[in-house]
């Protein structure tokens, strides 16, 4: 399964796999961020955060409401600039790239899951995980259809495949949306309270899960949560508390 499931463009996932082991995925240096730059209420919410992630880590973030964890993940996302520091994604500095650059780079090296998982709900489990791959050029679609089925098939949802997402299970639903974010085969992935929505059955599950997808690929964790107990089964753990970074 592991080899089936390798980055979809064959260069990158050579790469990768012979000069990565341990390379670093993410790193921050002095990063800090500001709102309202120039006028009168401008505030700085992160104040010079330092962090460096290697292949496969799987880092949880916590820290109370209002501390700057979504500025950061933002950032780190490559949805948001900061106002001074430099950011490294999968070996590329960005704070230099233009727009269409921190697209490209956006879309081959970053996946998303959000607490509210954004499917289309008209859409089957499949179509939905088909979708970031349509976008990429020289993609045939019979690939396309096996490998969004073995994605589904990582997260234990073949039997529902064909069942438009909005009847699925909240679950359920946030193991498409992994699913999903996985489909590029992302270096880096980002996930803001994945389980902030779910029973603690569910939000068990699909922790467990994520955590085995993204061990299968390779990729690494940036997991925003309020859980502490989800925290503890993390590599690490970093607190944000006032736009400043406590390991
Ligand atoms: P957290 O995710 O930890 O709850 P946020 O990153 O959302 O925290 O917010 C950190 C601080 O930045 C808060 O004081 C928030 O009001 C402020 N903030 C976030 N986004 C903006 C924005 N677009 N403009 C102005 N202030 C913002």
């Amino acid at each position: 399964m592991a080899d089936a499931l390798l980055h979809p463009d064959d260069t990158l996932a050579a790469t990768g796999a012979a000069t990565a082991a341990r390379s670093v995925i993410v790193k921050l240096e002095g990063i800090r961020k500001s709102f309202n730059v120039g006028e009168p209420n401008e505030t700085e919410v992160l104040h010079g955060i330092d962090l460096s992630l290697a292949m496969g880590d799987f880092c949880a973030v916590m820290g109370p409401s209002g501390s700057g964890k979504s500025t950061l993940l933002n950032i780190v996302g490559l949805l948001d600039r900061p106002t001074s520091g430099r950011l490294w994604i999968a070996g590329q500095e960005t704070t230099s790239l233009d727009e269409s650059a921190l697209t490209r780079l956006r879309g081959h090296a970053i996946g998303f899951v959000f607490q509210y998982h954004h499917l289309i709900t008209a859409f089957t489990a499949l179509e939905n995980v088909m979708l970031p791959m349509l976008g990429a050029r020289g993609f045939p679609s019979a690939q396309i259809t096996r490998r969004a089925a073995l994605l589904l098939d990582l997260v234990g949802l073949t039997p529902w495949r064909d069942h438009p997402a909005g009847r699925l299970s909240g679950g359920q639903q946030q193991r498409v949306a992994i699913a999903r974010a996985l489909a590029m085969g992302p270096n880096l992935l980002l996930a803001d309270e994945p389980t902030g929505n779910l029973d603690t059955q569910s939000a068990d599950a699909v922790f467990s899960l994520l955590r085995h997808a993204c061990s299968e690929q390779g990729t690494t964790i940036l997991f925003v949560t309020h859980n502490p107990a989800l925290a503890a089964r993390c590599d690490h753990v970093v607190r944000v508390v006032d736009g400043r970074l406590l390991a």
